[in-house]
């Protein structure tokens, strides 16, 4: 076990955090480049699924990332005020009041209906410029898109008509890429295929042909094409029980805390709202300065890692603080481990997703923006 460090509260500056360890990042994209044989465009929509946008992107960018993708246009412009100019795909739609400077700071936008690409051709012909589109075609997520076919085919051309506007990419998404049953993400690739050829054959041949998200990258070779937009895998989390990371993958994010309360109650003591715990003898009970509000989740049962052992949270979690069962070892200050590495111990996100009913992606963009993000690289301490 390793010693629990300097655990004199009063010199911590934080006590409670996110670490993020680019390192695992960059190894990440280079495993996922690796496999995929193609360029990859890095997700870091959602802040970087919580990890922190900028951050990400540029280790990302410096492991071999060619693009990014993220979900609103507000999100872009985080990125190119931070000085990031590489290509970046806005996935979602641009309100009218952000198309300008969207179109300005040089973002790639999706459109995915007549609506949004004559938005944009009229602004970009307004700015005097040029906007490069990414068709969005939905072969059967029913989410965004033009459905396969003819109404692809209509709104391709239309765009290819537009002076203002260039067609540089086509992309769908795939519904059941993570899941056991490969028939529903073979048959959105065989429309989405078909399609493609019709466009083709019309002559509309955009540079940047895109399908699969982290899971589809890793189990279906043939949704890679010319590029992939890998998400999860990135961070090092499974894409789902069913898909899961080859063992070189490793997780980029751990979340910590320190002990800010560590103190012996009598017996029949009530803990937390509701007193649904009491204690059975005299206990040592201690607080964690986290809470629903930071998502850690009231669900029970909670678990976390102090002095590399697992102990319980006890009680109802509160919106800001939680109370755990204490080890006789564990003192004032001491680190406790809600996601990631402990001594020989480990919670991984799949985990805690489990414990909660959910998906790995919920718990870790589910981490509010109060929470400070820390950043190290292997063999550095936070
Ligand atoms: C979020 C998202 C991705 C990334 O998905 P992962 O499963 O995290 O790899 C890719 N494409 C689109 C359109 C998305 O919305």
């Amino acid at each position: 076990m390793e010693p629990p460090g300097d655990t004199d509260l009063l010199k911590s500056p934080i006590f409670i955090w996110i670490e993020i360890n680019l390192s695992a990042v960059e190894d990440n994209i280079k495993n996922l480049r690796a496999i995929a044989g193609v360029p990859v465009m890095a997700v870091v929509k959602a802040n970087g699924y919580g990890h922190g946008a900028v951050e990400v992107s540029r280790a990302a960018l410096a492991a071999g990332a060619s693009w990014l993708a993220v979900s609103c246009a507000e999100e872009a412009i985080v990125l190119r005020e931070a000085g990031i100019s590489v290509p970046v795909l806005v996935l979602g739609m641009v309100t009218a009041q952000e198309a300008d400077e969207a179109i300005a700071a040089g973002l790639s936008l999706t459109v995915y209906c007549l609506e949004s690409a004559e938005l944009y051709s009229k602004r970009a012909a307004a700015l005097g410029r040029s906007v490069q589109v990414h068709l969005k075609v939905d072969s059967g997520m029913g989410r965004l898109g033009t459905l396969p076919g003819e109404q692809t085919l209509a709104l391709a051309r239309i765009i290819t008509g537009m002076p203002s506007m260039h067609l540089e990419g086509v992309f769908t998404h795939l519904a059941c890429a993570d899941e056991e049953n490969p028939a529903p993400t073979h048959e959105q690739l065989v429309k989405f295929a078909s399609t493609l050829q019709a466009l083709q054959e019309s002559g509309i041949r955009p540079a940047w042909i895109h399908t699969a998200n982290s899971a589809a990258t890793l189990a279906f070779p043939q949704a890679r094409y010319n590029l992939v937009r890998a998400g999860v895998a990135i961070y090092g989390v499974h894409p789902s029980p069913q898909v899961r990371l080859p063992a070189a993958f490793r997780p980029a994010l751990s979340w910590k805390a320190r002990l800010v309360s560590c103190k012996v109650l009598p017996p029949g003591w009530g803990v937390s709202y509701g007193m649904e715990y009491h204690t059975a003898g005299e206990e040592t009970v201690g607080v964690i300065p986290v809470g629903y509000a930071d998502g850690w989740r009231r669900n029970r049962p909670n678990t976390v890692l102090l002095n590399g052992r697992r102990t319980p949270v006890i009680g109802r979690v509160c919106m800001d603080q939680c109370m755990i069962q204490l080890p006789e070892d564990a003192s004032l200050g001491s680190e406790v481990v809600l996601i990631g590495k402990q001594g020989h111990e480990e919670i991984r996100v799949e985990e805690v997703a489990e414990r909660w009913g959910t998906i790995n992606y919920e718990v870790i963009t589910g981490i509010s923006a109060r929470m400070p993000r820390v950043y190290v690289r292997d063999g550095e301490a936070a």
